[in-house]
């Protein structure tokens, strides 16, 4: 084991980055500059100070970038478990291409112009339909067109938190969630999780204690941990949160993504006291790249949010709002995710079995029963950061577990994404991972 946490080296690592030290080219790998005159010297002669005029807020965002975690993931030579997206040969190509022809003879210049900050009202109709079959009541003004749901995050932590505020998150969840939460100077607090999701009786007493502004979970097949939030204690947390008037934020990308075993109804379905603002996205039900996702709660909190997405982005870009609509109101999203669901969880079955069969003394992890990941627990005599230089020597790529614990985690996890890969890939990818973790061990 290193004497030093991989957090210390990536924090210098970005430290060294921001001041000039590393230079980094594509093909030519990393390298820090080791001169101790400082940086290279600068070409202007007056260098402007950027960093000492970033804001508090901006310089609170810096931290650990998944995107620089991912750089890796994305070559093509590298076969990656590292990003959460949907399989490629599912996405309606020639579906796509014919209806953007149908809507440009039907609406002309119309679609490139601009459209209601809270989204194309037959879209927001369309999203209304598909929440009712998720058991959901909400009317148009109780809906907000996003730019993908993540952006739902954003809007919720400007509209609701002050530096010092206290937020509840799982112990482990959305990487995005935790930086915007923690980039609002809030104080970020894990609520402990088993395998039945959040622990509501820990619950009882931090809520009186510590009042937070609201918490925000992931009840179904949660990122990173798949775990999925039992009947009983959904009525509880909504009951806990009903006595101590805290709002809920619940993130529902993966409920309709289930393999096996029944669905249970979602917090804002179980909810009818108004108290949860609920998140959802056609980046896991579709393919990520329009960036249409949703947020439904009470009016109030809708008309606040709309005000402030304004100011951000005006509203989401007109295109892909019309195109989701008609593939809504074409009913394209049944079939389409019986389809998926059937995919994935082939796709998970194969990942399960190769993974037991070459690496189950390393690794552990419970097969979920939807969602899109899987988290493994590392063997103790695994070294993680040995583990990472293994995975891009043998060119395989997933995320490490810490990126998304809001407090130290106790043992080492990695999480892997099953259905972006085709099942051969995913075969060939095991084999790489099991090779690079036996590599890992201590001796
Ligand atoms: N919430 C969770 C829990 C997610 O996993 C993701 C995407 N990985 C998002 C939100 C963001 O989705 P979108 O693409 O709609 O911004």
């Amino acid at each position: 084991q290193l004497g030093i946490n991989r957090s210390t080296v990536l924090n210098a690592y970005h430290e060294l980055k921001a001041d000039g030290y590393v230079d980094s080219r594509v093909g030519d790998g990393t390298v820090v500059l080791a001169s101790a005159a400082g940086p290279p010297a600068a070409a202007a002669p007056y260098p402007l100070a950027w960093r000492h005029l970033f804001s508090q807020q901006a310089i609170r965002s810096q931290g650990l970038s998944l995107r620089d975690l991912m750089a890796l993931a994305s070559r093509d030579d590298v076969i990656s478990f590292a990003a959460g997206v949907t399989a490629p040969e599912l996405y309606p190509l020639e579906r796509l291409g014919r209806l953007q022809a149908e809507l440009m003879q039907e609406y002309g210049r119309r679609l490139f112009l601009h459209t209601p900050s809270e989204g194309i009202f037959s879209l927001r109709e369309s999203i209304g339909r598909l929440l009712a079959g998720r058991g959901i009541q909400a009317e148009p003004d109780e809906l907000l067109v996003l730019s993908g749901s993540q952006q739902g995050l954003d809007l919720i932590a400007r509209a609701f938190l002050d530096p010092g505020d206290v937020v509840f998150v799982e112990e482990t969840t959305f990487f995005y969630a935790l930086q915007l939460f923690k980039a609002s100077g809030a104080r970020v607090i894990g609520m402990p999780m088993d395998e039945n999701g959040l622990s509501v009786d820990w619950l009882e007493s931090a809520l009186t204690k510590l009042r937070p502004k609201f918490m925000y979970t992931l009840p179904t097949f949660q990122n990173p941990s798949g775990s999925v939030l039992d009947l009983s204690r959904r009525r509880k947390l909504l009951d806990l949160a009903y006595q101590y008037q805290i709002p809920i934020v619940e993130d529902d990308p993966y409920g309709e993504l289930r393999y096996e075993g029944n669905p249970l109804p979602s917090l804002k379905a179980l909810d009818h006291q108004g108290y949860v603002i609920y998140l959802s996205t056609f980046s896991k039900l579709l393919f990520p790249g329009l960036r249409v996702g949703w947020a439904a709660a009470p009016a109030p909190v809708i008309r606040q949010l709309k005000q402030m997405k304004q100011l951000m982005d005006l509203h989401a870009s007109s295109l892909p709002q019309y195109l989701i609509d008609r593939l809504l109101r074409q009913d394209f999203l049944p079939g389409h995710l019986d389809g998926a669901r059937r995919e994935y969880a082939r796709r998970l079955q194969v990942m399960h079995e190769e993974l037991s069969e070459q690496a189950g003394a390393d690794l552990v992890w419970r097969k979920p029963q939807g969602g899109l990941y899987l988290w493994c627990r590392l063997a103790e005599e695994i070294n993680p950061v040995k583990l990472q230089v293994k995975a891009a020597e043998y060119k395989v790529a997933f995320i490490p577990g810490e990126v998304f614990c809001s407090e130290p985690p106790s043992a080492d996890f990695i999480r892997l994404n099953f259905t972006f890969c085709h099942p051969e890939l995913i075969r060939e990818g095991v084999r790489r991972l099991a090779r690079a973790l036996r590599e890992s061990r201590e001796a």
